[in-house]
């Protein structure tokens, strides 16, 4: 669903009418964008960039699909050269995300594995400095959700692998990653509303996004030190495949996003501005930051 009128001024509640199309409920685990049903805009025709990361060095995880996707066609269009990671399962998306990036002048490269695992994020880090040189901008923003609606069911597996994807990995990463990061250099990681405004059922989930805040926070203040800046973004309910592979109940789906002020779910494309934002020179005095873009959900 890529809107070309994306720059016009405009209503905001109505620049994506979805009103008369149907929600697929659900799809198989890990969801692709492939598969997702409306499609999901990723400014992949609207975005233009203006050379804001002209020669910056960008990793991003989860950069197959949702969010990561629209920053990394973002990235791209601002000049950054890129290493994109995601899981084997997604390859379709990350082959498509490839083929966004291919006209825009920048090197592109990809990694598949599972960041659930220590080595392996310490061989993502590897991989891109191998191919960038250097990592100027640092994207955490892969994660796991999925819906459990009594406390019982909840398995230890589960928590314990929530976890590891969401936040130790992001510990995994950003260590590995600093030492190769110059000063001047942005990390960015995604949290969640969920991390202010828990809902019950994401357990696991929610309390791994405040985690996320409280790193992006306490990490700031360590890598300051070294001219580093620490931002995160929370984004409110955002239409991805992450919602429809088990995110939420299926029957939550056809009414996803309408509880906010917007009265709609935001698209991918609607968040990276803000990254391109943290990630320039534009956004130097600010660290340590969460910044909402929740559809008027807001942060506390
Ligand atoms: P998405 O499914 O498109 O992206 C998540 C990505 O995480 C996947 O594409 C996958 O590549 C990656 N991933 C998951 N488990 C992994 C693993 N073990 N190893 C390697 N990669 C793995 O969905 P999205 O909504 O774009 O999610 C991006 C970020 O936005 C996540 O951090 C999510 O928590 C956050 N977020 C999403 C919403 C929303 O409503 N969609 C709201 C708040 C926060
Ligand atoms: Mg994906």
């Amino acid at each position: 669903m890529d809107r070309k009128n994306q720059h016009f001024m405009q209503d905001p509640r109505s620049q994506y009418d979805l009103s008369e199309t149907k929600y697929d409920s659900s799809q198989p685990d890990p969801g692709l964008d492939t598969l997702l049903q409306p499609k999901a805009d990723h400014g992949e025709r609207s975005y233009k960039g203006s050379g804001r990361l002209t020669g910056r060095k960008a990793l991003i995880t989860g950069g197959d699909s949702g969010i990561g996707r629209a920053v990394a066609i973002a990235f791209a269009r601002e000049g950054a050269d890129l290493v994109l990671t995601y899981l084997e399962s997604e390859e379709t998306d990350g082959k498509e995300t490839e083929q966004y990036l291919a006209d825009s002048g920048v090197k592109v490269c990809s990694i598949v594995g599972d960041i659930s695992n220590e080595e392996f994020c310490k061989e993502l880090v590897h991989f891109a400095v191998d191919r960038l040189g250097s990592i100027d901008i640092l994207v955490n923003n892969a994660a796991q959700q999925y819906y459990v609606e009594k406390l019982a069911d909840l398995t230890s597996e589960q928590f314990q692998k929530t976890y590891a994807t969401n936040v130790f990995s992001m510990f995994w990463i950003t260590k590995a990653a600093v030492p190769h990061m110059p000063k001047g250099s942005s990390i960015i990681n995604t949290t969640s509303i969920q991390s202010y405004q828990p809902s019950a059922g994401l357990l696991d989930y929610a309390s791994s996004k405040s985690a996320i805040t409280g790193f992006t926070k306490s990490l700031a203040k360590m890598l300051i030190n070294e001219g580093i800046r620490v931002n995160a973004v929370a984004p409110g309910p955002i239409w991805t495949p992450l919602q429809q592979s088990g995110g939420q109940r299926p029957e939550k789906i056809e009414n996803f996003g309408q509880g906010v002020p917007m009265g709609r779910p935001g698209q991918p494309a609607e968040l990276a501005p803000m990254y391109v934002y943290l990630a320039s020179q534009e956004s130097s005095y600010v660290t340590a930051e969460v910044m909402g873009v929740t559809g008027g959900g807001h942060l506390p």
